[in-house]
C-alpha cells in the first residue's frame, strides 16, 4: 500500500491549490480526481481579480478574455453599461483552468491520478493520537496522515469522515452559445448581469473566446424556474435559446456559519466546505483561499506542531467566514428590494467604484461595513427581517410545490 503525507480528494481549484502548496513545502502528496482530465465542470468560468490575487501562479495562459465592464439590467429590462480602467474579471473555461492548476501541482511534485475516485475513508480520525488514514479508491488503497476533502458540492469525503457541514443550497444552470456573426461585437468585452429576476440569484452572460456562457442561479427551492428564466435571458438579448449547447446544472452549497469543516486529520475545502460567496455565487476565490489555509495547517500538523486540523477550521472562521457572513446579509437585503441597488449602480460613481474595488480585492465586505459605520445595525436588522420574510414565503411555497 502506497503511503503519502497527504491525500487530496478532488482536483478542482481548491484541491489542486492545496496539493501544489503541500508539495512545494516538501510533503508527499497524492491528488485524486474521479474524472479524466481535462474535464469540464458546470461553472461560468469567471475568475475575479480578487480570486486571481490569492494564487501565486500565473493564470494568464488559460485566460480567454479580460473583462473591464458590465452590462446591468433589472428583471430583463433596459440595460446600462459600466466600465472601469483596470481589469475586473478573467474569463476562462474550467476544462482549461483546472488542468492548468493540476499540472502545476504535479510539477511541484504531487502524484496526480485522474480517473480515480475515492470510495471510502478508514482510520480512527477522531482519536487523540491519529494513526494513518486508509483511503480506498476505485483503483487501490493508500495510507495518509492527512486528508483534504476538495471533492465539491456532492463529494464523499465529508460523509466518509463523519463530518456533516450544514449548507443552505442554491442551484445554477448554464449553457454555451457559439459566437456567430449576428452576435454584436461588444459582447466580447462586457459581462451581462441581470439582477432581481431570480430568488437569491441572477442571470449572467460571460464572453469566452469562441462562445458566450449564459447562466442563471437561484435558491434551490426556486430551481424549477431556472430553465424558463434561461430561455427568457437568451431572448432578452436576442439570442436563440435553441442554440444553447452543453446545458448543465449544479449545486452551490453555502456554509452555515460555524458548521464543522475539520475533524482530526481531515479538512474540507472549497465547495465541499460550502465556501461560496452568497451574494455573487463566486466560489473559485474561496476555493483558492481555503486550499491555501488547509495546506498551511496540514504542514503544521505533519510537523507535529498540532494534533489535528482544527486550526484550519479556526483559520477559516477568522479569515474567510466573516466575509461570507456579511455577503449573506447583503444577499438577503439586496433580494428584498433590488431596484434601489441597481439605481445606485447606474447613477453613483462611488457605488460603482466600490464594486470594482471589491471585485479586484482592493476592498472587502468588512471594509464596506466599516465604511457604513453605525448603519451596520440597520443592515443587520433589515437583513434579518428580509430573511424571515423570505423563509415565510418558502414555507408557504414548498407544500404547493410538493403537490405539483
Ligand atoms: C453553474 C455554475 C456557475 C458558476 N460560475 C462561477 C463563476 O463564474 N466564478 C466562480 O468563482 N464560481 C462559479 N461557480 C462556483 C464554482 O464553480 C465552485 O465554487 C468551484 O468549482 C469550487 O471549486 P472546488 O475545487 O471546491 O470544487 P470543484 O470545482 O467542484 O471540484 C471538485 C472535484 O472533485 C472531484 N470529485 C468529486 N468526487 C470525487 C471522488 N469521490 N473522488 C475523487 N474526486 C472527486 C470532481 O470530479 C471535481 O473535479 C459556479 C457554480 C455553478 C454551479
Amino acid at each position: 500500500m502506497a503511503t503519502y503525507d497527504a491525500v487530496v480528494a478532488g482536483a478542482g481549484p481548491a484541491g489542486s491549490t492545496a496539493a501544489r502548496l503541500l508539495a512545494e513545502r516538501g510533503a508527499s502528496v497524492l491528488l485524486l480526481d474521479k474524472h479524466r482530465f481535462p474535464r469540464d465542470k458546470p461553472c461560468g468560468g469567471g475568475v475575479t481579480l480578487r480570486a486571481a490575487a490569492v494564487q501565486d501562479i500565473d493564470l494568464l495562459p488559460v485566460v480567454e478574455r479580460t473583462i473591464y465592464g458590465a452590462r446591468f439590467s433589472l428583471r430583463l429590462g433596459d440595460s446600462f453599461d459600466r466600465t472601469y480602467a483596470k481589469p475586473l474579471t478573467y474569463m476562462t473555461q474550467r476544462c482549461l483552468l483546472d488542468e492548468h492548476l493540476a499540472e502545476k501541482a504535479a510539477a511541484a511534485g504531487a502524484d496526480f491520478h485522474d480517473g480515480e475516485a475515492i470510495r471510502e475513508v478508514g482510520g480512527h480520525h477522531d482519536a487523540p493520537l491519529h494513526p494513518d488514514l486508509t483511503i480506498r479508491t476505485s483503483h487501490g488503497t493508500y495510507s495518509a496522515r492527512v486528508l483534504i476533502g476538495a471533492d465539491g458540492a456532492n463529494g464523499v469525503t465529508a460523509r466518509a469522515s463523519g463530518l456533516s457541514p450544514q449548507f443552505e443550497e442554491a442551484v445554477a444552470l448554464e449553457g454555451n452559445l457559439p459566437f456567430t456573426p449576428d452576435i454584436p461585437e461588444d459582447w466580447r468585452e462586457y459581462v451581462g448581469i441581470d439582477l432581481g429576476g431570480l430568488a437569491g440569484g441572477y442571470g449572467w452572460v460571460f464572453p469566452k473566446q469562441e462562445h458566450l456562457n449564459l447562466g442563471v442561479g437561484a435558491w434551490k427551492y426556486a430551481g424549477f424556474t431556472l430553465r424558463p428564466k434561461l430561455t427568457e435571458l437568451c431572448r432578452r438579448y436576442g439570442f436563440d435559446p435553441s442554440r444553447l449547447e452543453n446545458l448543465r446544472g449544479h449545486h452551490l452549497p453555502l456554509r452555515t456559519s460555524r458548521s464543522p469543516i475539520a475533524s482530526g486529520p481531515i479538512a474540507l475545502v472549497g465547495d465541499a466546505a460550502g465556501l461560496i460567496d452568497p451574494l455573487s455565487g463566486e466560489g473559485i476565490h474561496m476555493a483558492f483561499a481555503s486550499g491555501r489555509l488547509a495546506a498551511a495547517n496540514a504542514m503544521r500538523y505533519l510537523a507535529g506542531e498540532t494534533t489535528s486540523m482544527a486550526g484550519y477550521e479556526l483559520s477559516v472562521d477568522a479569515e474567510l467566514q466573516p466575509e461570507l457572513d456579511i455577503s449573506r446579509r447583503l444577499q438577503e437585503l439586496f433580494h428584498f428590494a433590488p431596484p434601489p441597488y441597481l439605481a445606485l449602480m447606474r447613477r453613483s460613481e462611488k457605488f460603482w467604484l466600490f464594486f470594482c474595488h471589491l471585485i479586484r480585492g482592493e476592498l472587502t465586505y468588512i471594509d464596506f461595513v466599516r465604511m457604513i459605520g453605525p448603519l451596520r445595525i440597520a443592515l443587520d436588522f433589515f437583513a434579518s427581517v428580509a430573511q424571515r420574510r423570505r423563509q415565510a414565503r418558502v414555507r408557504a411555497l414548498v407544500p404547493l410545490l410538493r403537490g405539483v
